[in-house]
């Protein structure tokens, strides 16, 4: 028996292969779960769609409806999103087609895919996407909002190696954006997020890596002080753009499906993927190396492994955080990121992090997208683990407390992708750049119909 509330979306189920869920249905909290578990999404529905087709009859029946259509794949970035009471929740989850063109080095993937379905076969013929640091997180917004990874130093952003997008826009229209077919909409979409429509296929650069120098360095949290001032004059002095690497603290909460040899406890942890032979890769990260680490995991992997060095979380998980991008970080800064963050300072966050920028980054060429390139030269994410209700204020104020620490040196710019909380959508790009996108998002959906986790809107 239909409820009241499936009963309103009856006409919607009849016109497409895939299903419509409302509160009442079975699957219904499944359908609705984002990536954060401590967000609790509330859409008038949740449309799983099946196929392109789906999705363009999702678009016109709320465009004829008054409803706005909020795309997402993974929920790893459901934070900001607000107004969902009124909008169809589209989960793209369904649209898992990955196509790998070896020869050509270019990957086409559904608008739903998730990294590991992209690197793990590429990775078997000899090349990398530029993926980030989690297997899990949806291709789609990843590379809709810029695209951070462990390559980024030496190919730069994942929204630059985009070479078409298929999307369905607000008029309902199944539309294929590259350089040659709509070219303002191309670079909008590259950096722009999920303002201009949804995303049923990507199609993006791959590039030749057979293998790779990487792994980590585990410290005695105690050391945190030591390892990351070194750390910090180590990346100061000037790296090859083939290397990436990244400083962090982390305490791991004593989880059952955590590893016993690591679980519940506490290090700091130096990180780096060198684009190069185990020789020149073990000679770079000498110093480091040098330092005595517990643990040295370093060695050549396939690209693939990348997706598991950072050992972000698979599953779904509780949690809150904040970011910040920062330049010219002295060694007071460090102190400062300590002071809140390290032994000693009453912290329970999981992992605080910086990641080491620049390189291609930082570049800007011609012909990038809205997100050219990364101001900053250091990515900060502090998160940490919210295991009642009680707990989400004060972990969210220890993550704050973090990145409010680092604002001497904040870089003037937001990176969208690892802001899980809503900010100000201008924060992200120049003065420019914005004045573009609010053009191109009047333009492409003059009625707002799409909700995306950072709304590129007037106010
Ligand atoms: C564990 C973890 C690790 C991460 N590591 C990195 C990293 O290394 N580098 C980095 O840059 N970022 C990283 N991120 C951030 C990540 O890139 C963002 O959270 C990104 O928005 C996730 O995209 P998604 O599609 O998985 O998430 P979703 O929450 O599904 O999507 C986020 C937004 O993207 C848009 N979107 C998604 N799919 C579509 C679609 N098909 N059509 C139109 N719009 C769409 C929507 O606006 C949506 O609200 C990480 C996040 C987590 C939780």
């Amino acid at each position: 028996m239909l409820t009241s509330q499936s009963a309103k979306f009856s006409e919607l189920q009849s016109r497409i292969h895939g299903q419509v869920l409302t509160e009442g249905d079975p699957a219904w909290d499944a359908s609705r779960q984002a990536f954060n578990l401590t967000y609790d999404q509330r859409p008038a529905a949740v449309v799983r769609v099946a196929s392109a087709d789906d999705v363009a009859e999702t678009v016109r029946y709320a465009a004829q409806r008054g409803l706005r259509v909020a795309p997402q794949g993974t929920g790893h970035n459901a934070g900001p999103i607000q107004g969902l009471e009124n909008s169809l929740l589209l989960r793209t989850d369904a649209l898992q087609e990955v196509r790998i063109d070896v020869a050509a080095r270019r990957a086409r993937a559904g608008g739903g895919a998730r990294w590991a379905a992209v690197a793990d076969p590429a990775s078997e013929a000899g090349l990398a996407p530029l993926s980030g640091s989690s297997r899990t997180v949806g291709v789609a917004g990843y590379s809709l909002g810029g695209g951070v990874g462990w390559l980024g130093r030496k190919y730069g952003l994942q929204a630059n190696a985009l070479t078409a997008v298929e999307l369905v826009t607000a008029d309902g229209e199944l539309r294929r954006i590259d350089r040659d077919n709509e070219t303002d909409l191309f670079w909008a979409l590259r950096g722009g997020g999920g303002n201009f429509g949804v995303v049923t296929a990507l199609e993006f650069e791959l590039f030749a890596v057979p293998e790779l120098y990487a792994g980590a360095l585990f410290f005695p949290y105690e050391r945190s002080s030591e390892v990351l001032h070194a750390w910090h004059e180590y990346v100061s002095a000037g790296l090859p753009d083939e290397l990436t690497t990244v400083g962090r603290v982390v305490q791991i909460p004593p989880l059952p499906e955590i590893p016993e040899p690591i679980r519940g406890k506490s290090f700091a942890i130096l990180q780096a993927a060198y684009l190069g032979n185990q020789a020149d890769g073990a000679e770079l990260i000498r110093p480091l190396a040098e330092l005595g680490p517990e643990l040295n995991t370093f060695d050549m992997v396939p690209p693939s492994a990348l997706g598991s060095l950072a050992m972000d979380p698979d599953a779904p998980l509780p949690s809150a955080s904040s970011s910040r991008l920062v330049s010219d970080v002295s060694s007071a800064g460090i102190d400062a990121l300590l002071a809140t963050a390290g032994p000693g300072s009453g912290s329970s966050l999981a992992n605080v992090e910086l990641r080491s920028l620049g390189g291609a980054l930082a570049r800007r060429t011609p012909g990038q997208g809205a997100c050219a390139s990364i101001d900053g030269d250091y990515l900060l994410f502090a998160v940490g683990g919210v295991f009642s209700p009680e707990q989400y204020g004060a972990v969210l104020g220890q993550a704050a407390a973090v990145s409010e620490a680092l604002a001497p040196w904040d870089s003037g710019v937001r990176y969208p992708n690892f802001e899980e909380r809503k900010v100000d959508a201008r924060s992200f790009f120049d003065a420019d750049t914005w004045r573009l996108l609010r053009a191109l998002r009047a333009e492409w959906d003059p009625g707002s119909l799409f909700l995306a986790n950072h709304q590129i809107k007037d106010s």
